[in-house]
């Protein structure tokens, strides 16, 4: 082991994004933590490994997948444990159990995972998942802060270094009514006017703002549909608008109940909403983290994901700092050129480890070389369950490692300067982008 993989190997993290359950939650699954349970995103890749005509192959494309049964993992692991998907499960298995993750051990690891979390209070697992093995000192936190949470605004289910981002992506794509149900409904507010629904929605964050907890706000709008935004004007996001609030209006001789508008003629409102949001980003000087690249699961459209697509929302806003995610895998090169050119922006490697580790590898190193270390964000775990981070932040960390170890070996970094880089883009950065430490 080389002195700055040492370094690395022992370094704080923080987790840019994460979606672990609460702790009524957690706690409301514990019977069921099995070795299945360690999987995470691996579950895609038994699909994609299964391929598409084997009886009970998964062609819907469900995220995340249902629950497989024994045997279909058993029989497709051996394909996918040298993926990263693969390799993270690995990973967590070795670290906290002493196992590797092979169908003999799956008895001796679901009897482990349990006897880690009984006489345990959801805090103290989290406590000793999070923070003590993958120790990522801070989580933002995405799941939480939803107006379809019965919890959203309940105080004390996460632990204290958590801090969460408001996400509402049914506004982008909206073809009825129903967001603008879930926002009277949420804040007690009538909506009659695209005006009111502005107001309802800035009403409906400001209820997680007063929580003191709000620290971003999140756009996953990439899983619907693509990252091109226009700039529409009042008049063309009414449009839409007066349609799906009024359906019992002849419009243009035609009255049903469903289906008010169609993709198109929504597509000025949703756009419209999500300049709201940047605006409102603005005013609350909230980063806004925003999904570009890859996307869980299968069968995702990723040809409307890169994160060029959103050059003009950079351009436009210029004092509203954006976190991008995955590292817009497989378009990282391009972030990186975005992240150089763009003051306003800080790639954020959270989830890619697992996806890609060598092309997060070979990012990072771009990165350095091109954008100012103090911009990067270089890990987030990206799960619903603690112990998932264990094995995702060994990945983050061996990734760094590898990369700091090359460019001190090619004399491009000195050994103290390779310690500051990884200060900066395993903590500091987080740190500083969501004013925590
Ligand atoms: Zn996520």
């Amino acid at each position: 082991m080389s002195a700055i993989r040492d370094y690395v190997m022992e370094h704080e993290l923080f987790c840019h994004h994460d979606h672990h359950a609460d702790y009524v939650e957690f706690d409301a699954g514990r019977e069921g933590y099995d070795y299945a349970s360690l999987l995470g995103y691996a579950t895609a890749d038994l699909i994609t490994a299964e391929g598409p005509r084997r009886l009970g192959g998964e062609t819907r494309g469900r995220s995340p997948a249902p629950p497989m049964e024994r045997g279909r993992i058993e029989r497709l692991w051996p394909a996918i444990r040298v993926t990263g998907y693969g390799r993270a499960v690995d990973l967590t298995c070795r670290a906290l159990f002493d196992l590797p993750y092979s169908p003999e051990h799956w008895d001796a690891i679901d009897e482990a995972l349990q006897a880690a979390i009984e006489n345990k209070t959801a805090e103290e697992v989290y406590r000793h998942f999070v923070h003590k093995q993958a120790e990522n000192t801070w989580t933002l936190h995405d799941g939480r802060m939803r107006l379809d949470n019965p919890r959203a605004l309940t105080p004390g289910l996460y632990p204290a270094s958590y801090r969460f981002a408001f996400r509402m992506d049914s506004l982008f794509t909206m073809v009825d009514a129903a967001p603008l149900d879930e926002l009277e409904h949420f804040t007690g507010r009538s909506i009659h006017t695209l005006d009111d629904a502005v107001d309802v929605l800035n009403v409906a964050i400001d209820r997680f703002a007063e929580t003191g907890e709000l620290a971003a706000i999140k756009i996953g709008m990439a899983y619907n549909r693509e990252l091109a935004v226009d700039d529409p004007t009042h008049h063309e996001a009414e449009l839409a608008f007066n349609r799906i609030r009024s359906r019992k209006v002849f419009w243009d001789g035609m009255q049903q109940n469903s289906g008010a508008v169609d993709a198109a003629a929504s597509r000025a409102l949703g756009d419209y909403f999500f300049h709201q949001l940047i605006r409102r980003a603005d005013a609350d000087n909230l980063p806004v983290q925003i999904h570009t690249g890859y996307l869980a699961g299968n069968w995702g459209s990723l040809g409307g994901t890169k994160a060029m697509l959103l050059i003009p929302i950079l351009d436009k806003y210029r004092r509203v700092r954006f976190d991008f995610f995955h590292a817009s895998w497989p378009w990282t090169s391009e972030l990186g050129a975005m992240a150089k050119n763009y003051s306003n922006l800080w790639p954020d490697l959270c989830w890619a480890w697992a996806m890609n580790p060598t092309e997060s590898a070979r990012a990072l190193s771009e990165w350095i070389d091109g954008v100012p270390f103090t911009k990067i964000l270089g890990y987030g775990a990206d799960t619903r369950l603690p112990w998932c981070n264990v094995g995702y932040s060994l990945q983050a960390k061996d990734g760094i490692a590898w990369v700091l170890e090359e460019k001190i070996a090619r004399g491009f970094l000195s050994e103290s300067t390779a310690r500051e880089v990884a200060d900066r883009i395993m903590l500091q950065n987080g740190e500083e982008l969501f004013d925590l430490s």
